[in-house]
């Protein structure tokens, strides 16, 4: 009986082809701690643009989700990169996911003082300064230029992870009396074992 012996060998192979595709995992990569140098200096401009690019950008966007933030820069998963993922919706909207390679900020407008965290200094906080509107140019994960504006939170999301790509850390933007208080209290949980 041909007919059977063929049908019933075809379904194997293709269902196990279909559960693959799916099921390409994502790396969750920790998140490196302030302290880490790596975090303090700038990162090197993204030159090739390969599938594992993209998949580092999916990566990032997967690490960002599981710790809860709306942007995440290279250097946070220790890779001394030019490139950030941010999605303000914390992936509810997967139209918001925007992988900004090589970025800058062509333009700026107004200012706004807002409360900003970073997945890198948990549990701290404080106000900076950032313009209200800005205009990023920056590539996608296939190297494609593109120009971006955001508003507020989208705004501050760009201006957060592009400093992230300088090594610049919101602590900077602070005043040194705040910036201080909270090193010092960093340096306390790092003896305690807690950073
Ligand atoms: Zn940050």
């Amino acid at each position: 009986m041909p007919d059977k012996s063929t049908s019933s060998d075809t379904p194997a192979p293709a269902a196990v082809e279909t559960q693959q595709a799916p099921t390409a995992a994502r790396k969750i990569y920790p998140i490196v701690k302030y302290g880490d140098p790596v975090l303090e200096k700038p990162g090197a401009p993204v030159r090739i643009f390969d599938a594992e690019l993209e998949q580092l950008t999916e990566d990032m966007f997967a690490s960002m989700y599981a710790a809860q933030g709306v942007g995440l820069a290279a250097p946070q998963i220790g890779k001394s990169l030019r490139i950030a993922v941010v999605d303000v919706t914390a992936g509810k909207n997967p139209e918001a996911k925007i992988v900004l390679a090589n970025p800058e900020i062509i333009h700026a407008e107004g200012e706004v003082r807002e409360e900003e965290g970073c997945l890198s200094i948990p549990g701290f906080r404080g106000y900076v300064l950032r313009p209200q509107f800005v205009t990023i140019k920056a590539q996608n994960a296939k190297g494609e230029e593109f120009e971006i504006r955001g508003e507020n939170l989208l705004a501050r999301a760009f201006c957060h992870e592009i400093d992230h790509l300088n090594g610049i850390l919101f602590l900077q933007h602070l005043s040194m009396l705040k910036r201080d208080l909270i090193r010092r209290k960093i340096k306390k949980l790092r003896k305690q074992g807690e950073w």
